[in-house]
């Protein structure tokens, strides 16, 4: 199996690239931002708790958002692979990924890290929002602390795929196509 954890700080251009990636490789996609959001959609049960920290540009607890993931990847029995968009984003998160593969008899095989700096970041989100709907792209204030967040608590999950050797850092800046020529040249020499 392929496994892709593309990586990235919010605005890196993650669900952008995945779109690509899918088709070429025939991976699901898996993006926790877009399964959330589909839940706060329809207000279930789950949406409606994600709903309060999502606005607010806080991450959903890790127990939720590790059995959400956990049940998504089971539905998808006979995939090829996957490609985890926006998930793990805590170290307990990269925990129970490595754990939950590795009963399922796969792995992890790269992490795929998206290199924006800051200050594009937020002009790329606030863009978005103007079109997106989404009300934590629409205010300044929730992008910046997405992107404190991020440092905070996801950024240090370099190091730990650094660990397993399957750290690809790739610049982010650039025409979206050349950005998945970077991209697809990693994942061909995996
Ligand atoms: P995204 O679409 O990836 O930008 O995610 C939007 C929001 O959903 C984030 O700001 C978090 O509130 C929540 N979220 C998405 N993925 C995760 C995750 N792996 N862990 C915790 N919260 C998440």
């Amino acid at each position: 199996m392929l496994n892709i954890v593309l990586f990235g700080p919010p605005g890196a251009g993650k669900g952008t690239q995945s779109e690509r990636l899918i088709d070429k490789y025939n991976l699901v996609h898996l993006s926790t931002g877009d399964i959330f959001r589909y839940n706060i959609k329809n207000g279930t049960e789950l949406g409606n708790m994600a709903k309060s920290f999502i606005d607010k540009g806080e991450l959903v607890p890790d127990e939720v958002t590790i059995s959400m993931l956990q049940s998504e990847v089971e539905k998808n029995e006979g995939a090829k692979g996957f490609i985890f968009d926006g998930f793990p984003r805590t170290t307990d998160q990269a925990e129970a990924l490595d754990m939950f593969l590795s009963s399922r008899n796969t792995a992890v095989t790269a992490m795929l890290a998206l290199e924006v700096p800051e200050e594009e970041l937020v002009t790329r989100l606030l863009e978005r929002g103007k079109t997106s709907g989404r009300k934590d792209d629409a205010d300044e204030t929730v992008i910046r602390n997405r992107i404190k967040v991020y440092e905070n608590e996801t950024a240090i999950l370099q190091n730990y795929f650094e660990q397993q050797n399957k750290y690809h850092g790739i610049d982010g800046v650039g025409d979206i196509d050349e950005i998945t020529n970077r991209l697809c040249s990693v994942i061909d020499s995996l």
